[in-house]
């Protein structure tokens, strides 16, 4: 490996080993700890994903890097400074829960910074921009753990840290993050070169739906993925699901998947109003060329009673119109 790149590994490991002692051994770091105690996590969980905290203080970093004779061009290059135009550098992240990035061998190579308040004037997470190392299109959360699980459970994709970190809490260690709602090409290609199997779980919400819809899509061009979608329910994300109903309520609740197509027929009502004779027509056409992408006779019947349901037209008038759609070939 470039040895460049080599130092600035060693690099951010030491700065996630500084931050982690600050969250969890000195005074400043008192309101986090409390802050993420309040969220449900354990001293346990909180070493296992290295969490840590920067002050407020813009200089700290700067400081601690100097004192270790890193050179200004691989702080520059660290990702861990903003530039004044006078080329001084000041620290990127301040006063934040930082949760250390890692690539798939568990090397450090960036952070996401979570603040404290709900104060609509910042971002609720920053991450490090695009280094040399860290490349956002190509990262998942957790992969360097969850991958020791995927053999046995496949992976089980969520939005956010948060959502991994409670999970794994929970006893569901196999727990990967998009980091935000728009999963990429690479890490779909990534994922599928882990394993054969693919639980989707975003959040319960409108974005979380419409991006878990938009996951879909990209997997379709990876067929040997068996894909399966988990709904949460009330608008929840996997860690409030997880805070409400507990460990036990969740592990139960990835096992209840539906089938990209059962999701899409349940995804497709959205925004329609079923009482309307046009948006049900507009439905039921769309649902139908859902249907029709699906072979298996059983599954098929299964899908049409589930629009029957949802539309009170009976199956047996739903299939006639199947055949328009996607006459099946001659066997
Ligand atoms: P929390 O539970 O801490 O509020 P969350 O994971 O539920 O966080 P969401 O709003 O559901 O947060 O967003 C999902 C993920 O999207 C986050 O974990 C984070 O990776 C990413 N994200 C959210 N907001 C931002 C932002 N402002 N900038 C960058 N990434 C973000
Ligand atoms: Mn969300
Ligand atoms: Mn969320
Ligand atoms: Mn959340």
């Amino acid at each position: 490996e470039d040895p460049a790149k080599t130092r600035q590994k060693q690099l951010l490991r030491e700065v996630t080993d500084m931050m982690h002692h600050l969250l969890v051994n000195t005074k400043g770091g008192e309101p986090a700890l409390a802050y993420l105690t309040n969220r449900g996590l354990s001293q346990a969980t909180i070493d296992h994903f290295e969490v840590g905290y920067v002050p407020a203080d813009r200089s700290l970093m700067k400081k601690f890097l100097d004192s270790r004779d890193v050179s200004y061009d691989e702080e520059r290059a660290s990702g861990l400074f903003v530039e004044d135009d006078q080329g001084h550098l000041f620290d990127r992240f301040n006063d934040r829960v930082m949760f250390p990035l890692k690539d798939a061998y568990g090397d450090v190579i960036g952070f996401s910074g979570r603040i404290l308040t709900k104060e609509a004037s910042q971002a609720k997470y920053l991450n490090s921009p695009e280094t040399a190392l860290f490349n956002k299109r190509d990262v998942l959360f957790n992969l360097d753990q969850a991958k020791n699980a995927f053999k046995e459970s496949g992976a089980l994709l969520f939005e956010g840290f948060m959502d991994v970190i409670a999970a794994y809490q929970a006893g569901v260690p196999n727990g990967i993050a998009s980091m935000g709602t728009s999963l990429t090409q690479e890490q779909v290609g990534i994922i599928s070169r882990q394993t054969k199997r693919l639980t989707i779980c975003y959040d319960g919400d409108a974005p979380g739906q419409s991006a878990a819809d938009r996951a879909l899509a990209l997997v379709k061009d990876h067929p040997q993925l068996q894909v399966g979608v988990v709904v949460l329910p009330d608008g929840q994300d996997p860690d409030d699901f997880i805070q409400a109903k507990g460990a036990e309520a969740f592990a139960k609740q990835v096992q209840h998947t539906l089938t990209p197509i059962g999701f899409r027929l349940n995804y497709l009502v959205q925004d329609r109003d079923l009482t309307a004779d046009q948006d049900k027509l507009a439905y039921i056409d769309a649902a139908l060329k859902e249907i029709a992408q699906e072979r298996e006779p059983v599954a098929q019947s299964l899908y049409l009673k589930q629009v029957s349901d949802l539309t009170g037209v009976p199956a047996e008038t739903l299939r006639q119109q199947l055949p328009s759609i996607n006459p099946k070939p001659a066997t």
